[in-house]
């Protein structure tokens, strides 16, 4: 539970698939769970061009604004990418950066070699359009790495979901990028990502929840939804020793800041 009287945290999940089922079978409730939990904005990364549009139909609830991020996801690097195409979705108001983006060496199709000329082209876009980018990243940090050595410092961006130690976390603060922290955090041997957490500036840190493709200690990655991020935060809180309301007006200034909303 909370600590008490820390109401009104003014919330920001900002990776949320809602676009996914289950969430998108039932927006209505999720959205008004999240405005319940001080979940005021969810920002939904799109993932390829069919996705832009089922992104962009979404709508704002009476309390929680819907921001979209457009991007051709390292999974569907193998995808045509129209950069006018994406240019023109970045142009709408609700549009607040580009992604999901970035490296995944995890996979076997696309390779990293598909993945990485539609990584750079997409954050050229976002260098020159002077949007934020939202990075996924597995098994490809160095790669990742060398290319946003390139766009830096005017390329602004948060690596989501971050699991790794704080050694290679600081190689990324450096290029001036944010973390994206999420229900990783709340597991007691996820000792990667609770040592960043409690080593770095809070000033570097977002919350998401990636629902539903991650989930929480105790929660399944299908019960996952955005009001989840108060219980990331918590978990940051108790990782630093820091009131939840301060670790959740500064994350969200944090978001504030990056995503200029
Ligand atoms: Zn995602």
């Amino acid at each position: 539970m909370d600590t008490a009287g820390a109401s009104d945290l003014h919330l920001i999940d900002t990776h949320c698939h809602l676009t996914f089922p289950p969430l998108c079978d039932d927006l209505d409730g999720v959205l008004a769970r999240c405005a319940a939990d001080d979940v005021e904005q969810v920002v939904v990364p799109a993932y390829d061009p069919a996705s832009w549009a089922a992104v962009a139909a979404l709508d704002d609830a009476s309390r929680v604004r819907v921001r979209a991020a457009y991007g051709l996801h390292p999974w569907a690097a193998d995808q045509p990418l129209d950069l006018d195409a994406l240019a023109a979705r970045l142009a709408d108001a609700r549009a607040v950066a580009v992604g999901e983006i970035g490296l995944d060496g995890k996979i076997e199709r696309p390779t990293l070699a598909e993945q990485i000329p539609v990584l750079e082209r997409q954050l050229a876009l976002a260098h020159d359009l002077d949007r934020p980018v939202i990075l996924h990243v597995r098994g490809a940090f160095s790669e990742l790495l060398d290319l946003l050595d390139r766009f830096t410092p005017r390329l602004r961006g948060v690596v989501h979901a971050w699991s790794r130690p704080v050694d290679l976390a600081r190689r990324f603060l450096d290029l001036g990028l944010m973390l994206g922290i999420g229900g990783a955090v709340t597991r007691p041997r996820a000792s990667g990502v609770r040592g960043t957490v409690a080593a770095v500036p809070l000033e570097c840190l977002v919350l998401e929840t990636d629902a539903p493709s991650i989930g929480l200690d105790g929660v399944d990655p299908a019960a996952c939804e955005p009001r989840h991020v108060r219980t990331v935060a918590g978990a940051i809180a108790g990782l630093r020793g820091d009131p939840l309301a301060h670790v959740a007006a500064r994350t969200t200034g944090n978001a504030a800041r990056l995503f200029g909303i």
